[in-house]
């Protein structure tokens, strides 16, 4: 019995994450969800990368437990930016998106940005009607995350080194990153990047424009 009342939990979520997914459809938005630990540099990626990217193309949904502290930095690009207080919850569900979505003008975006909240274990399990999933992994977070957190990195379509100006400073092998992800996650390429110092941040720019949202047919 039990097993069926969380099976109706995610089948829930995922009819609601389908409509979300046919909206972005409809807007030819690139919907893509960011999951990482809270610190990894979520907001200082997406920061950069709308001005980047250009602020009127993008926009952002920021999932947070409380404040609105990374809607008032991301909105400062001039995107459109809409913050989700969970309160006590510890990921974003497919609702709580349809909600935010709800909120934006989806006319003329070629990118909306999830940044779901700082958790390595379950944004995995919850399907938010995303074209693409990311995840991240600092530096100083440490090289052995991989293998312990594989679900988040096993289903990421590309898994961003973050922080990597650090490298020289902390004790972390990236040959152990990428010696775990080959035996959990061989399609979604690594990129090593640093929001702060720009190092290698073109590599995540090339991979948004490559997966720029394209109708299937
Ligand atoms: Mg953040
Ligand atoms: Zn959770």
């Amino acid at each position: 019995m039990k097993i069926k009342v969380v099976e109706s939990v995610f089948q829930a979520n995922d009819a609601v994450a389908g409509e979300n997914r046919a909206l972005a459809d409809k807007a030819g938005v690139l919907m893509v969800n960011l999951m990482s630990a809270p610190g990894s540099g979520k907001t200082t990626l997406l920061e950069r990368t709308l001005v980047e990217l250009g602020p009127k193309n993008c926009a952002v949904l920021v999932g947070d437990l409380q404040t609105v502290r990374d809607a008032e930095r991301l909105g400062v690009s001039g995107s459109q930016v809409v913050q989700i207080n969970t309160g006590r919850g510890c990921h974003l569900s497919a609702a709580q998106v349809a909600q935010g979505l709800s909120e934006l003008d989806l006319t003329g975006l070629s990118y909306l940005f999830i940044e779901n909240v700082g958790n390595m274990v379950c944004p995995a399990s919850f399907d938010l009607g995303e074209h693409k999933r990311v995840a991240l992994l600092s530096v100083p977070e440490g090289d052995d995350k991989v293998a312990k957190y594989w679900t988040l990195f096993q289903g990421a379509d590309v898994i961003l080194l973050s922080k990597i100006d650090l490298l020289g400073a902390l004790d972390f092998d990236p040959e152990r990153v990428r010696d775990d992800l080959s035996k959990i996650n061989t399609h979604a390429p690594l990129l090593e990047i640093s929001a702060k110092s720009g190092q290698g941040f073109h590599n995540w720019l090339d991979w948004l424009r490559k997966e720029h949202y394209t109708p299937t047919e």
